[in-house]
């Protein structure tokens, strides 16, 4: 499989990526950027480690692939891509949201249904499968943008004050489609080799030349990313800012300018209900929140292991009000962590022959996220008090003759030298208070749709009956001529 300087060798294509008024030269070494290349890089290299137990012969291709992108076709090929999945998420800490095998659990759900994507005058399944193969074959790192620019959430695509504001085709060739416009944010595009574009917001008939799907290199001719500002760059030291330099996987507006998709790389073209469809017909909506749910449990079991550590070395982790609050962290790690084991336990095999997490367990975590994850955060910055500010400004102080003394006798705690209590508080300032953790509470908060959207997936997916047929038992069970 290919591995982490193959990857960063791929990057090299000259792709467009803006930062700080600049046109990036090579992502792999930009200050912005280099971090989290090398962050994903090892992510690679890890696959290929046969430690790693990361690999399975893939039956789409009877190549040796990654388990991260498979078909699971039973609970035990669940729990198999699940230890995979964990791997990388316990890597960085549950804090690299847009791993490759996020959207590549999507792929691996569309190639398992992709006789969906064979509308009655265009068969794109093929090609959907090709580019399966493709992703399994060269162990691709993707990333969507699947949510149109934020400018008048009440319209969809045709009503904006501008036509092609949210991206869609301007051109039909004999050999494929032209497309212009822009969708809103690509976690990790800058830094991907494939970009998925489509779109999940619910469009509608007179919205055709907006739904489409189809796949780009990063590095197509006319795709621009604009990346909000990064949270790398004049960091110096990993020790100062352990997350923000290494975990940084951007987020970047894209800009089609007039780019052409050749009809291979086409899965949906101009079909309002398929676009819609794919996402739910096939499995591709729950293996990909499948892996968000295991990348999150590995991101709760950090931020309370964080905790435990702060309480510890704060000496306080003995007192009541502290174990409530630990104890409170505890309990929701462990019902998300529940949840995502339910949802594959009581998983269905679908008519395709997936085996899909349970839908009321998968989006019955995910409609609490929103709220969960600012408790969590919040119990652990009442937990550091002010001892995240009690710190140097930078490690330099730590071995400059004038301060490293005072550092040493009076930022310490009892068998925590200096550098030690520094290193575990900067840390946690990274996570609690810097621009990197309040960029991870708003993607924690929006990464699969606003806080509604998420909690009507919940609705959707719980199943009432048995809920409903309850109260109509007992409603049965009395009327009004029912003595006491
Ligand atoms: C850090 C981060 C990373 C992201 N990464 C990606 C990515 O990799 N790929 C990608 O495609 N997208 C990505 N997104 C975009 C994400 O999918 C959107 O933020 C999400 O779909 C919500 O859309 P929005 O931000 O426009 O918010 P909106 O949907 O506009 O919501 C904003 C507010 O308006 C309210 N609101 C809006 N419409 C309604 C309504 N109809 N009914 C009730 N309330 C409403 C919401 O409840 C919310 O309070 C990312 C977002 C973040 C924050």
């Amino acid at each position: 499989m290919r591995t982490g300087s193959d990857y960063r060798t791929a990057l090299n294509d000259g792709r467009c990526v803006y930062v700080d008024g600049e046109r990036v030269k090579g992502v792999a070494d930009h200050p912005a950027l280099r971090g989290i290349v090398r962050t994903i890089a090892g992510l690679f290299d890890a696959a290929n480690d046969p430690a790693e137990k990361m690999t399975y012969v893939a039956p789409e291709t009877g190549e040796p692939a990654n388990k991260v992108f498979m078909v699971p076709r039973s609970a035990e090929d669940l729990a198999t891509r699940r230890a995979a999945i964990r791997r990388w998420a316990q890597r960085t800490h549950g804090l690299v949201g847009r791993s490759p095998d996020h959207v590549g659990s999507f792929l691996a759900g569309f190639a398992a249904n992709s006789g969906f994507f064979d509308a009655p005058n265009r068969s794109f399944g093929a090609n959907v499968q090709a580019f399966y193969r493709k992703l399994l074959k060269e162990n691709l790192y993707l990333s969507y943008v699947i949510i149109p620019p934020q400018t008048d959430r009440s319209k969809t695509a045709q009503g904006q004050e501008e036509a092609f504001m949210q991206v869609g085709v301007v051109k039909e060739r004999d050999d494929g489609i032209v497309v212009r416009g822009a969708q809103m944010l690509g976690t990790g595009a800058a830094v991907s080799d494939w970009v998925f574009v489509s779109c999940i917001v619910p469009m509608k008939p007179g919205d055709e030349p907006y739904a489409n799907t189809f796949v780009i290199p990063a590095g197509a001719k006319g795709l621009k990313l604009y990346a909000r500002p990064p949270y790398a760059t004049h960091k110096p030291r990993v020790y100062d800012y352990p997350l923000s330099t290494r975990y940084d996987e951007s987020d970047a507006l894209a800009v089609f300018d007039d780019v052409f998709v050749p009809w291979e790389q086409v899965f949906v073209y101009r079909d309002v209900e398929r676009v819609r469809g794919q996402f739910f017909a096939t499995a591709a909506h729950v293996l990909g929140n499948n892996q968000a749910q295991i990348r999150f449990t590995a991101k709760l079991q950090f931020l309370i292991g964080l905790a435990r550590k702060i309480a510890a070395t704060n000496q306080v982790d003995a007192f009541p009000g502290v174990v409530e609050k630990l104890g409170e962290l505890a309990s929701l790690a462990a019902i998300v962590e529940g949840m995502e084991l339910a949802s594959e336990a009581a998983c269905t095999i679908d008519k395709q022959g997936v085996a899909r997490p349970n839908g009321r367990f998968l989006y019955g975590a995910m409609g609490l996220q929103s709220e969960l994850y600012p408790r969590a955060l919040q119990t652990l910055r009442d937990l550091c008090g002010g001892g995240c500010l009690q710190v140097p400004s930078s490690a330099a102080e730590l071995t400059h003759p004038e301060t490293a003394a005072d550092l040493q006798r009076y930022v310490r705690s009892p068998g925590v030298s200096a550098e030690e209590r520094i290193k575990l508080f900067k840390l946690a300032w990274d996570l609690v208070g810097t621009e990197f953790g309040g960029r991870h509470l708003q993607y924690e908060m929006f990464y699969a749709g606003a806080p509604f959207v998420a909690k009507n997936y919940a609705y959707r997916n719980y199943g009432y009956e048995e809920a409903v047929a309850q109260v109509d038992a007992c409603l049965a069970s009395y009327d009004l001529n029912t003595p006491t």
